[in-house]
Parts: structure tokens; C-alpha cells; sequence
């Protein structure tokens, strides 16, 4: 058992259990809540809620010929370059190996491309530290209504990510 024998103790446990030791970003348990709590919000407030699920193209490859070592200091890079293209008011985590989980507040659906082109850019647009060009497929999904299901919707985003592999990666569905 452990004994918490401050508040101090307390928020580094509960820091811990929330975010990606890898990356720093939030984890899946912290996205999964996040998700949650906006979609309770937005639906309140009559404002649409938008995910973004990101996949690294062909990460695999990168691992097999560089190294999981090497792998790993991409992945870092990608959270870094992920979190500098969200804007203020979104949650950007880790949520899988090479996937990362983006929560859009008041994401208009008619504007969700743009939101899922920033963050395909912000992977494929400029090779990484030491020359290596990789890529993103995206998948987005808008939620609207008086009870927006935010599990539904990161579903939906994931079968849209499914698709843009399938079209041929490197593109927003
Ligand atoms: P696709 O374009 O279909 O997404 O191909 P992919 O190779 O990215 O997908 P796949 O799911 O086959 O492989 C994902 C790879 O990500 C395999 C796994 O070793 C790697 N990976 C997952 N987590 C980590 C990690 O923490 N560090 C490193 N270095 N690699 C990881
Ligand atoms: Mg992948
Ligand atoms: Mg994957």
C-alpha cells in the first residue's frame, strides 16, 4: 500500500498516472477523461466536439532499420511537433505505440479538415532530425447534438484513420 502523505505526493501520483513516461504527453487514461468532460460540455453548450487520431506511416520500418532506440527519439519528436501544431484549447496524447489522440472543442465539422491537415503537416512536412521523412495518416470525426458520445466518436475517427491507410496513408479522412 501506499501511504500519501501530502497533497504534493498525491498530484505526483495522479501526474504519473496520466501521462506517457516516453513523451510527457497525456496517456490514454487522460485522453479517454478529457474526451469524456468535453463532450458533457459541448453538448451543454450546443458546440460541436471534434477527434483526430494520428498514425505514424509505416513506424515499423523505421524500428527495424534504425533501431528501437531511434524509434523512440522520433516518436518524442512527433509528440513535440504534435503538441506545438494543437491549439490552446486542445488535448493532444499519446494513446497507442505510434498513435496520438487529438480532443478539438467547437470544431465546426465543415472545418475539420483544416485541423487534420495541420496535424498531417506538422508530421510529413519536414523530415525529422537526421534526414528521416516520414508521414501521417489522420482520421477526424465531428460530434454535434445534446448528447455527443465521445467514445462513439473516437470509434468513428479510428474506422476514418482505417480508411486514409487504406487510400493509400499519408492523407486526412
Ligand atoms: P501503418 O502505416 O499501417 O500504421 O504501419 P506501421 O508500421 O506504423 O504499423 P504497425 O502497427 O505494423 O507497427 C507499429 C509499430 O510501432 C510497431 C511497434 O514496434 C512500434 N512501436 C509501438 N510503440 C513503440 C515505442 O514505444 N517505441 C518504438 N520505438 N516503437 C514502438
Ligand atoms: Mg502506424
Ligand atoms: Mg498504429
Amino acid at each position: 500500500s501506499i501511504a500519501i502523505g501530502n497533497n504534493r505526493a498525491w498530484e505526483e501520483l495522479e501526474r504519473q498516472a496520466l501521462s506517457d513516461p516516453l513523451t510527457g504527453l497525456p496517456n490514454r487514461r487522460a485522453f479517454d477523461g478529457r474526451l469524456a468532460s468535453e463532450a458533457l460540455r459541448c453538448s451543454r453548450r450546443g458546440e460541436p466536439l471534434g477527434v483526430a487520431v494520428v498514425d505514424l506511416d509505416e513506424f515499423k520500418v523505421v524500428n527495424d532499420e534504425h533501431g528501437h532506440g531511434a524509434g523512440d527519439e522520433v516518436l518524442l519528436e512527433v509528440a513535440r511537433r504534435l503538441a506545438a501544431a494543437a491549439r490552446g484549447d486542445e488535448l493532444v496524447a499519446r494513446i497507442g505505440g505510434e498513435e496520438f489522440g487529438v480532443v478539438m472543442p467547437a470544431c465546426r465539422s465543415a472545418d475539420a479538415w483544416g485541423p487534420g491537415e495541420r496535424l498531417r503537416r506538422a508530421i510529413g512536412g519536414e523530415a525529422f532530425p537526421g534526414g528521416l521523412v516520414l508521414t501521417a495518416s489522420v482520421g477526424v470525426c465531428v460530434g454535434a447534438g445534446s448528447a455527443i458520445d465521445g467514445a462513439g466518436l473516437l470509434e468513428a475517427a479510428d474506422r476514418a484513420l482505417y480508411r486514409a491507410k487504406r487510400q493509400g496513408r499519408d492523407r486526412v479522412v
